[in-house]
């Protein structure tokens, strides 16, 4: 993997807080009705018996390029977790659902709340589980409550990590894929060794068409109003760790590390869980 050179990705001097940015208000509000429908049609096609989540799932919050994907790999390894982390844009990564975003248009909270708990059921999971970006919206966090709540579970800690919006805008137009397998580099933080050629196979990197600037801010004014009702649901539960993300990646992962490391795992006694 290509964290070890990464160097430190400390961008200070923007005050805004990602929290400060105004947006729409959702128009979904059905949270009951969404969890009812999605858990209905889950029960009626697995039975009760095939609705066991994972023993422990550690939630990692934050807008598009706050760097939850650079530190999932460093949890995996650090927690001896062997399945991938389950990545919630690519979840959405569906012709479908592809086409709703090509149009700009944020996809239904009950798609998302329902390819997200079709992923968790499966087997591959059932040891733990990194989550990559959901909840996006307030109504997804309630309906995975409730989902959560018929299992006898909950959310005990969700990591945010927080980066301002001038940062975030900036990582983004400076992001490059590779055309071979998509590595990721960033010409400000994570240049490839040789300019335009990957590293790891030798390909052309490129930019991604909805990596300019102008299409990542839209996207930010798309999510992030939604996420911050998410972490304020969150810090209203008391579950919230929040991870400055604009510190030294290596630091960022220890921290975020820290942050969902101690969640509830499922036939350990509580008390002998301590919060973080
Ligand atoms: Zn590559």
């Amino acid at each position: 993997m290509s964290e070890e050179k990464s160097p430190p990705d400390a961008l200070a001097e923007n005050e805004a807080g990602a929290g400060r940015i105004a947006g729409p208000e959702l128009e979904i509000k059905d949270a009951p009705l969404i969890f009812e429908r999605v858990w209905k049609q889950l029960v009626q096609e697995r039975g009760l018996e095939g609705m066991a989540f994972p023993k422990e799932i550690m939630w990692l919050g934050g807008a598009p390029g706050s760097g939850k994907g650079t530190n999932t790999p460093f949890i995996l390894r650090e927690r001896g977790l062997t399945a991938p982390p389950i990545v919630v844009s690519d979840l959405l990564d569906t012709p479908g659902m592809r086409a709703l975003k090509d149009r700009g248009q944020f996809v239904g909270d009950r798609e998302v709340i329902e390819a997200l708990l079709r992923k968790l059921l499966e087997p591959t999971y059932q040891t733990g589980v990194v989550v990559d970006g959901f909840p996006r919206t307030k109504v997804q966090a309630e309906a995975l409550d409730a989902a959560l709540a018929e299992a006898g579970r909950r959310v005990d800690l969700a990591g945010y990590i927080d980066v301002p919006l001038e940062d975030l805008v900036r990582r983004m137009a400076n992001r490059r894929i590779c055309t071979a397998n998509g590595h990721v580099y960033n010409l400000a933080s994570n240049p490839p060794r040789v300019d335009s050629i990957c590293d790891l196979d030798g390909s052309p990197i490129v930019q991604r068409p909805d990596d300019d600037e102008a299409t990542v801010r839209a996207r930010m004014q798309e999510q992030i109003p939604p996420l911050l009702e998410v972490v304020d649901h969150y810090r209203t539960a008391g579950v919230l760790q929040t991870v400055d993300g604009r510190e030294p990646i290596s630091d960022v992962s220890e921290r975020v590390l820290a942050a969902i490391d101690s969640p509830t795992v499922v036939d350990v006694p509580a008390g002998s869980v301590e919060p973080a």
